[in-house]
């Protein structure tokens, strides 16, 4: 890509002012450069994008297809500069002319299209995929309404509707020549051909147009760009069954509409967590019928090979159980429209599909009443109870070993569709997302299924994609890495590992020290600006930022900033380096406990903030609407990253890799991918507390944990309780009852009571640790150095090599 000059994209962007918008500089506002600075990438972005399609086609490469339901994909106007290698000179053009780079970039809506840890993995992949050139594409919805925008009106989350596609999203090109019709509902007939084979009919079905929407995909300066594929649901029009329709069926239409636009309409808010809700189901439908359908014409028009070749060409990973109804559908237009038996197609589709599991939570765990997938999509229940017959009668006659646990494995049982057995049994691979977790799978969760497929099963640990993590959230410290080893880590970001030798050269240190607090400044009065709030910026930042949910445990943390405030009313004077607790945290709108501990977070901070005895060493900082662009504020300013989690709980989290990334020392459990960190920065250089994954499954299998016990010896824990259940928090007759009460008669399930001493003393040594600035610098460089190993662009090596055997173009 030729190298943009400043000058030259100041004489763009002024010339496309006057005549896109018919404005000059000196009238033009942050918005009105967001959009001519959008365009102008654009103009980098298209041709590129055109060539790599052609490419691919000609050169009729295998593709990998990601299949999710949600992509956190964030802004895309900085990481599309940067990709295109056009950031800085934008960022001076942008300043010359008299603009903040940041105010034009945070004119673009944030893509909130998924709610979190999953959704910005599959985010992370995208990018990497370009960037390491694979022909790897996305496929999600479009919804026009995103994961919530949350606003905190006396400590109480609010949720208001994210209409992000309120002004025209520049980065989308609609492809109307490309929409597929879905159907649903309606009746199956059955006939036989005249070679005897089955033919499938259906009639009466509602059917829905599927519209694409390609967002381009942008890798770092190597003109690749593949696509993210967004399905739109549409009325079909020109279609008979609705021409024909009466007049007086009109309303009935204009309802009929109404519930098909729904289907794109929003995304569902709830994260790590299952609701069986008929439109969900739809959604689901609606995703894999029109991906499935594209993906396979897209084959047969460019491969030119008979469909029974599909596997060599196509590889389909779906992420986690959402999009799994994708392997009866391959079934079904295999059989039904393309002829093939049930054997040659099975043979076809378990030869495509690959599965990840993000979680072994029950509340979480996918499955949906029969008769609801029947009634909505008959062929494809036909299909899935047979699919569930052949595997169930494989188990009862090669694994009789296995025969007793039938019901626990088979696809529909009880009435209900399992998607994860759907999904293990219908994939050639199944992989867990850090090494505990694909390990839990192996040995608990899924210990049968490993049984019968040991091959199957296979790890591969998340990662976040370091260009966007750290080249674009934090370009202080990528600058001075730059300047300490050279460029080389950008393409090879396992070559951090050579800052190692660095890690006790004071003066670099002071250099990092430096970036630090500049990034902690910058925070700082950021947050001054939101909340009002004056923060020190020499406190440590401690920082839980992460969807809110039980089992992660920001009630611990909150549990602790109460013992240190009760610590401080009783000894105003003691030593203590000052501390700043920050929380980003959206919860599910029907999570009740989620919300019980936002509002506790909020009061806390209410009373700590503002209370004079204590004299500013304790702040309590809860930032709203939690989102990719905030999570770019927050982490290059961390010192303490909390992964807090109870251990066996967490599948792998990422948040506690870009933290790393940027230099803060975890603070946390041994559980998910905190372990592989642990494992390769050892333990002087990360803070591990509390109970290990085999002791949390031991009292959930054998019991011997009892929470009351603990409340009645520990007077720090009574005390905290007690608080609580007394209301000494209450303000504006907010009271937390339910949390005493809840951890008490359900004896503490998350192990709050149990892990709050080592917590408190992890705590303790990390506050020590941090007043010998040198040594705690020294670590925080480690942890950079070794973070090369959580860049995506390593686990997409993985999935590419061991799964999907698809190679760099
Ligand atoms: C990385 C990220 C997450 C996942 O965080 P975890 O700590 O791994 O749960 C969630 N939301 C946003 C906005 C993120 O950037």
């Amino acid at each position: 890509m030729p190298q943009v000059t400043t000058r030259l994209l100041k004489e763009k962007l002024t010339n496309k002012l006057i005549i896109d918008r018919g404005i000059q500089v000196e009238d033009a506002n942050s918005k009105d450069m967001y959009i001519v600075l959008a365009s102008i990438v654009n103009e980098e972005i298209m041709p590129n994008w055109f060539n790599t399609n052609k490419h691919y086609i000609k050169k009729n490469y295998k593709q990998v297809y990601y299949l999710s339901m949600e992509f956190l994909i964030g802004r895309l106007l900085e990481s599309n500069l940067l990709n295109c290698g056009m950031l800085n000179a934008a960022k001076e053009a942008l300043e010359e002319l008299g603009f903040h780079p940041e105010d034009v970039f945070s004119e673009e809506h944030d893509a909130g299209l998924g709610n979190g840890g999953l959704g910005r993995l599959a985010a992370c992949f995208l990018d990497s995929l370009a960037s390491l050139q694979y022909p790897g594409h996305g496929y999600g919805i479009r919804y026009r309404y995103g994961l919530f925008e949350q606003r905190i009106i006396h400590g109480n989350q609010v949720e208001l509707p994210d209409y992000w596609l309120k002004d025209p999203y520049p980065w989308e090109v609609r492809k109307e020549e490309e929409a597929v019709v879905i159907q649903f509902h309606g009746k199956v007939h059955m006939f036989k051909r005249n070679d005897g084979s089955l033919e499938f009919k259906y009639e009466n079905t509602d059917k829905v147009m599927a519209v694409p929407y390609d967002v381009p995909v942008v890798g770092y300066n190597n003109d690749v760009v593949n696509t993210l594929r967004l399905w739109s649901a549409e009325p079909v029009f020109g279609d008979d069954t609705n021409v024909s329709s009466a007049n007086q069926e009109f309303y009935h239409d204009l309802d009929h509409q109404h519930s098909i636009d729904q289907i794109s309409g929003f995304l569902y808010p709830d994260d790590s967590s299952y609701e069986g809700k008929e439109l969900r189901l739809k959604q689901q439908y609606f995703l894999v019928s029109s991906s499935i359908q594209n993906i396979i014409k897209h084959f047969k028009k460019n491969s030119k090979m008979p469909i029974s070749k599909l596997p060599e060409k196509v590889v389909i990973q779906i992420n986690d159980t959402h999009p799994s109804l994708a392997i009866p559908e391959m079934m079904r237009i295999l059989m039904d429209e393309e002829r093939l038996s049930w054997d040659a197609a099975w043979k076809v589709t378990t030869n495509v599909f690959a599965y990840t599991n993000h979680t072994t939570l029950s509340e979480a765990l996918e499955t949906w009443q029969a008769e609801m997938i029947q009634y909505l999509l008959p062929r494809i229940y036909m299909i899935i109870d047979e699919i569930n017959e052949q595997f169930c009668k494989q188990v009862w006659f090669d694994h009789e070993e296995l025969r007793d646990k039938i019901p626990e494995l088979a696809i529909v049982a009880y009435g209900r569709v399992h998607m994860a057995r759907l999904a293990i049994v219908g994939s050639f691979s199944v992989n867990g997302v850090a090494r505990i977790h694909t390990e839990i799978l192996k040995k608990k969760e899924m210990k049968d299924f490993y049984a019968l497929y040991p091959n199957k099963f296979n790890n591969k640990t998340n990662g976040i994609t370091h260009r966007r993590w750290l080249l674009q959230a934090n370009p202080k410290l990528a600058n001075l890495i730059t300047d300490v080893i050279g460029p080389q880590w950008i393409k090879r970001p396992k070559q951090l590992i050579s800052l190692l030798k660095y890690s006790n050269d004071r003066v670099l240190l002071d250099k990092f020290d430096q970036v630090k607090n500049e990034n902690k400044t910058a925070l700082a009065n950021y947050i001054h600006q939101q909340t009002g709030i004056l923060v020190d910026d020499n406190s440590i930042f401690d920082v839980q930022i992460k969807r809110l949910h039980e089992y992660k445990r920001q009630l611990l943390n909150i549990f602790h900033v109460i013992y240190l405030y009760n610590e401080l009313k009783e000894n105003p004077n003691q030593n203590m380096t000052p501390r700043t607790f920050i929380f980003g945290a959206k919860a599910a709108p029907s999570y009740y406990q989620a919300k019980e501990v936002i509002k506790l977070i909020n009061t806390v901070a209410s009373i700590v903030n503002y209370d004079k005895d204590i004299g500013g060493k304790l702040k309590v900082i809860f930032l709203e609407n939690y989102n990719i662009s905030l999570a770019e504020k927050i982490i290059p300013a961390a010192d303490i990253s909390e992964q807090i989690s109870t251990a066996s709980k967490e599948a792998s989290g990422t948040g506690n890799m870009k933290m790393m990334m940027n230099g803060a020392l975890t603070l946390g459990t041994m559980d998910g991918a905190n372990i592989e960190i642990h494992d390769l920065v050892g333990e002087d250089n990360i803070f591990i507390f509390g109970l290990r994954a085999e002791e949390v499954l031991g009292y959930y299998q054998n019991g011997g944990y009892n929470a009351q016990d603990i409340y009645n010896t520990d007077d720090r824990i009574k005390r905290i309780m007690d608080q609580l259940k007394q209301g000494e928090f209450g303000i504006h007759d907010i009271e937390f009852k339910d949390i005493y009460y809840n951890i008490l008669y359900h004896n503490d399930p998350y192990f709050v009571l149990k892990d709050f001493e080592p917590y408190l003393e992890t705590h303790e040594l990390a506050e020590r640790a941090y007043r010998n600035r040198q040594a705690w610098l020294s670590m925080s460089v480690t942890n950079i150095a070794y973070s090369g190993k959580f860049s995506s662009d390593q686990t997409i090596k993985e999935y590419a090599t061991d799964i999907w055997k698809i190679k760099q173009v």
